[in-house]
């Protein structure tokens, strides 16, 4: 794998440390994708991440 910095599917940020980012941002896959969300965004979005798995709100 790659050293590639995270990039946050709902902001766009890009993680300043991708070995800090694979602990605090989330990972999910879409598509057969890696996608990721910054640690902001997760807690922004976590009752929608948890209610349900769905993309329309991105
Ligand atoms: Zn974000």
């Amino acid at each position: 794998m790659a050293d590639q910095a995270p990039v946050c599917a709902t902001c766009g940020t890009t993680a300043p440390d991708p070995s800090l980012a694979t602990i605090t941002w989330t990972r999910g896959t879409e598509n057969g994708r890696d996608t990721w969300t910054c640690d902001r965004c997760s807690r922004d979005h976590l009752r929608s991440i948890e209610g349900k798995l769905d993309s329309t709100w991105w």
